[in-house]
């Protein structure tokens, strides 16, 4: 059978082809477009192909599969797109890793990211995209693709934590006392990535994507208030994604799961209130110390006896304090602590437990004790249908592997916009023994191998084109 190629599509696989020499032909089929880039030179000839091609222009891979034998006059049997990817050019993945280490060299903690938006604003000006402030220092962007479709969100966070940096990069914070230790720097330097390759092709872009530039995600939480003041709002965010760098996944892969993939990060206060008195004589006094102590290990009763040992629960103490010196009877002891859960009911029950377990075992040692709970963030729970329609959409489009890494017990306050459209947590793969890039998140000597960005920007784009297309959709938590 024999039929004509469209001529249009003839020309933009001659033009891609052209381009490929000073394109990265990274993923499979190199040796095929080499040797299609040689053939092409004046009129196309495919006539020798056949089988899946992979052809790369601008940012653009296109995989055509050729059916049949087609001549040079570009009579074939039939000519198919398969896929539409993004290649992240070298110039984008340099400029990321410029903007990361800018924003790395001077830290901002939640609410105080002046510095950070401002950046961001300046790098959306540069490439001509729209953005508004948003929840102080937040942003949001929006990029209109010129073809019908639906609306993509993508967040990435922007602040740091107070710490001091020992890790020895060349770029290390300025600032003593904050460090971007669990990579919103580099969540931040990727999404203007992601923004300046959609932008680049919104000609063939469908839907529209939203830009979400958090701030305050470690404490006190910038989710809520840019959902308040309308981020997810005009236009209606379909369905949104974000990039968490991870340490446990080697760079180049990326990695979600269907359901729960943190932790719901409740805080609690506990305070132990006893008599003080002299260190010689007990018996006169309430010793604060030792109940605060049995406190302590009760507690941990939750997670090992109470509940289902397939339900997470971790209970941590974080800090303890109490007492003046070594001869007083301490009156008073103060603790802060965290529980972490998945299971919303388990976590309701919480305060219960703790108060329960606080106030009895303070009582069995003649103190007095009492719990006040702060509540945080709940777990993000990825909805299932968009992890499913996004892994297939990788598989086809995308040469990053996509890998299934289990949860953890951190928290998230992406949590509350994937309450509101269906949301995805995607683990960004960072690991590199060569880059340093071991330590986990939070930890002074924290390193991201910068190699890693440009799978995190091509995966941004891949969310934001799956869902403009309609090819990535969510929808199954709601
Ligand atoms: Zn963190
Ligand atoms: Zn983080």
């Amino acid at each position: 059978m024999r039929c004509a190629i469209e001529r249009n599509e003839l020309i933009r696989v001659a033009a891609c082809v052209g381009m490929n020499g000073r394109r990265r032909t990274r993923g499979t089929t190199a040796s095929t477009i080499a040797t299609t880039g040689d053939r092409v030179d004046g009129t196309p000839s495919f006539s020798i192909f056949q089988g899946p091609v992979k052809i790369i222009f601008r940012h653009i891979a296109a995989t055509f599969v050729l059916r049949d034998v087609i001549d040079s006059r570009g009579n074939c049997g039939a000519l198919h797109e398969t896929s539409c990817m993004t290649v992240v050019d070298m110039g984008v993945s340099e400029r990321a890793i410029e903007i990361r280490r800018e924003i790395h060299r001077h830290p901002e903690l939640g609410f105080e990211e002046e510095r950070t938006a401002a950046i961001v604003e300046r790098e959306l000006d540069a490439i001509g995209i729209e953005h508004r402030r948003i929840a102080k220092t937040g942003v949001v962007g929006i990029v209109r693709g010129a073809l019908p479709g639906h609306v993509a969100g993508l967040r990435a966070d922007m602040d740091a934590l107070p710490l001091t940096e020992k890790s020895g990069e060349p770029f290390s914070s300025e600032v003593p006392g904050k460090m971007h230790a669990c990579g919103h720097d580099a969540h931040t330097a990727m999404l203007l990535g992601a923004a300046r390759l959609l932008h680049d092709d919104r000609a063939n872009l469908r839907g529209t994507t939203v830009l979400l530039f958090q701030p305050a995600e470690e404490g006190p939480g910038g989710a809520l208030p840019m959902i308040e003041e309308g981020a997810m709002e005009d236009p209606k965010i379909d369905a949104i994604a974000m990039l968490h760098v991870d340490v446990r996944l080697d760079t180049g892969t990326v990695g979600f799961i269907p359901g729960a993939c943190n932790a719901a990060a409740d805080e609690f206060h506990v305070t132990i209130e006893g008599r003080g008195g002299h260190g010689s004589a007990p018996h006169n006094a309430v010793d604060a110390i030792p109940a605060a102590a049995a406190v302590v290990l009760a507690l941990q009763n939750i997670a090992a006896r109470e509940t289902d040992p397939f339900a997470t629960v971790v209970v941590t103490i974080g800090t303890i304090e109490g007492g003046y010196r070594n001869n007083i009877i301490a009156d008073r002891v103060h603790m802060t602590g965290t529980f972490r859960s998945q299971n919303p009911d388990i976590r309701r029950d919480l305060e219960t437990r703790g108060r329960r377990i606080v106030e009895n075992v303070a009582a069995a040692y003649n103190a007095k004790g009492t719990l006040e709970m702060i509540w945080g963030y709940p777990a993000v729970i990825n909805d299932a249908e968009l992890a499913e329609t996004f892994r297939a959409y990788m598989e086809e489009n995308s040469s990053v592997p996509v890998l299934s890494p289990s949860p953890t017990m951190g928290g998230e306050d992406f949590a509350y916009f994937a309450q509101r459209a269906p949301g995805l947590l995607i683990r960004h793969g960072v690991r590199s023994e060569a880059a340093g890039s071991i330590h986990p998140g939070h930890s002074p000597l924290f390193r991201i191998d910068e190699k890693a960005l440009e799978f995190g920007i091509e995966t941004l784009v891949a969310f934001a084109r799956g869902v403009g297309a309609g090819r990535v959709r969510g929808g199954s938590n709601a």
